[in-house]
């Protein structure tokens, strides 16, 4: 991009298209109806611009098919696999980087090693597989973020930052209950906000002074590392590889999906420091993801990883994601569609509680705003919300902490007319949020609810 203009292009430049199915109204109404108003139950192709995750759904480079190409699909130590894992050692320098098939095969392994009845995981919030994952052991996942991530509307540059005074009183009082501390970078259910260097600098020396070993949840490790440096005093001058060096050496160890920042379509890893640790954990995966040298993938999911990896840290491609997303939420804003700010990396997060101030949580604000944005334009998004954290382990079900709906962007795969596109359906759907109905949960499931629950909308 050139420093003279103001127009945000794609650094990239179209090779291979994919059709977008058009539907009219009716047909929209008619199949969210069939699908128990869950977005989750559509057909893909009922969907116009999906922005339900950024999670798999990346375009692939020119240069990560012709890595596939290279795929050695040996059963044992194949090139693929030594590939990925100096990619993988080159960002994160850990002695151990165990392949999974997605980012919660490897907090499934980890949490059970280290989860268990009475044991406490703090994070900064816990993305819900994770918090799954702690709680399907009989652990307690606590969030322990600062006050300022709770405002939808408080500006701060590291709004995902953990609350320090917090995670020091918790290892106080409970130290040897805690067998893990995490960081999740960048915060995907507070709101897609950075944590600071400084406040994983703090974070790892509280931990280290307490023993207890210090992971990152690292998703969106590249894009953490460009908000640290644009935002951070003193990390302007920086190469972003360089960052996430430095954010590595400060933890023990990482849980990763690869279906994020490194533009896998598939993947994941589990990287740590502790050899007997390392040990258990291959044990388990022996069991559920495949010999450790691929895991739960091919050699050539293993090339396009390898390949992806170095690509997310361009800093051309990270100034084209950052701004390509905050221009979405900067005009919601200017509309006066109550948006979380500052505009996180990955999606831009619609207040459905600010929006639709005329329903309670137990109505699903955010699930009733996500439904309206399907049935306006064809824009699947996903409600990260009470439908999503409402249901405690003990049975209760309480309002979550925000209501949001997310607005999630597929790496390197809409163009910006697409995006002015979405910008035009919610700001139409934001002009009429206090008539849009509440809904009830006619159906829910024993875990995870918000994917396979189905609900009705309440006159
Ligand atoms: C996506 C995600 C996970 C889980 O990864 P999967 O690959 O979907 O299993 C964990 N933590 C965060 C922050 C995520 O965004």
């Amino acid at each position: 991009m050139s420093d003279d203009f103001h127009t945000i292009i794609e650094p990239f430049r179209i090779h291979s298209v994919e059709p977008l199915r058009m539907t009219t109204k009716e047909q929209r109404e008619s199949a969210i109806q069939a699908a128990g108003y869950n977005l989750f139950n559509l057909h893909a192709q009922d969907v116009l611009i999906d922005l339900l995750t950024d999670s798999g759904t990346g375009a692939m480079s020119r240069d990560q098919w012709a890595a596939i190409q290279h795929g050695d699909e040996s059963y044992a130590g194949s090139p693929s696999w030594f590939r990925f894992e100096a990619a993988v050692k080159e960002l994160f320098p850990f002695r151990h980087v165990i392949p999974t098939h997605q980012g919660r095969a490897a907090e499934k392994i980890l949490f059970s090693v280290l989860g268990g009845p009475g044991k406490v995981v703090a994070n900064n919030t816990h993305f819900d597989t994770t918090r799954a994952n702690v709680e399907a052991t009989g652990a307690e996942a606590r969030d322990l973020l600062i006050a300022e991530g709770h405002d939808p509307a408080v500006l701060h540059p590291f709004k995902g930052n953990m609350d320090l005074e917090s995670l020091e009183e918790l290892l106080s009082e409970r130290r040897a209950d805690v067998p893990v501390v995490f960081l999740t970078i960048t915060n995907n259910s507070g709101g897609g906000q950075p944590v600071s260097l400084a406040n994983m600098r703090a974070v790892s020396e509280i931990c280290h002074r307490y023993g207890v070993p210090f992971f990152l949840d690292a998703c969106r490790f590249a894009e953490n590392a460009w908000f640290i440096h644009e935002r951070e005093a003193g990390q302007s001058a920086r190469e972003i590889p360089d960052i996430v060096r430095e954010m590595a050496s400060l933890a023990d160890g990482m849980t990763m999906s690869a279906k994020k920042d490194p533009f896998g379509n598939i993947g994941g890893w589990l990287a740590l420091n502790d050899d007997a640790l390392a040990e258990q954990c291959r044990n388990l995966l022996i069991l559920t993801e495949g010999f450790p040298t691929y895991g739960g993938l091919a050699g050539r999911d293993l090339e396009a990883l390898a390949q992806g990896l170095s690509e997310a840290v361009h800093p051309d491609y990270l100034r084209y994601r950052i701004r390509s997303t905050a221009y979405v939420g900067e005009a919601l804003d200017r509309a006066g569609v109550p948006v979380v700010k500052p505009i996180g990396g990955h999606a831009v997060y619609l207040d459905a509680r600010a929006l639709l101030s005329h329903l309670p949580a137990l109505a699903y604000p955010g699930q009733s705003l996500a439904v309206a944005l399907y049935q306006a334009g064809g824009v699947r998004s996903v409600e990260i919300g009470t439908v999503m954290f409402g249901r405690q382990p003990d049975g209760r079900e309480v309002p979550a902490a925000m209501e949001l709906v997310r607005l999630a962007i597929p790496r390197r795969t809409y163009t910006q007319s697409h995006m002015d596109y979405v910008i035009e359906v919610v700001t139409d759907v934001a002009s009429r949020a206090s008539s849009l109905p509440g809904y009830a949960m006619v159906y829910e499931p024993p875990a995870l609810r918000h994917f396979t629950a189905r609900f009705e909308p309440v006159a």
